[in-house]
């Protein structure tokens, strides 16, 4: 709304996006089912998403996927929880954040899959 400063093209902003997102690619995630170290990790298309720097899905041979999400508390454990809905059954979240706000995104991750809404 409104913003009519832009910062660099449209594609430069892309590439610099694109960038951050790999640069925050885990090596490996842990299945939070079976705990085996999922090296398969895919890099899922966060554009547009607002507060999320990037979101990761690990395939694990167990059949369940564990998502790695990084970006703001809020946003984050909102994606989860759509994440969650779209994944229908038994999908993980995990949480892939940095430091300072890996607590609380891993909190909020944790009670809204154990409550379901609140
Ligand atoms: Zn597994």
């Amino acid at each position: 709304m409104g913003q009519a400063k832009q910062r660099g093209t449209k594609q430069e902003r892309e590439d610099q996006a694109r960038k951050k997102v790999e640069s925050l690619k885990p090596a490996s995630i842990i299945c939070n089912y079976c705990q085996a170290e999922i090296t398969d990790v895919h890099v899922m298309d966060t554009r547009g998403l607002l507060g999320i720097d990037g979101a990761y899905a690990g395939m694990c041979y167990c059949e369940h996927t564990t998502w790695a999400i990084a970006g703001a508390p809020e946003a984050a454990a909102e994606l989860a929880a759509s994440l969650e809905a779209t994944m229908g059954h038994e999908s993980i979240i995990d949480s892939m954040l940095r430091p300072d706000v890996a607590d609380a995104l891993a909190t909020s991750a944790i009670d809204k899959a154990a409550n379901g809404s609140r």
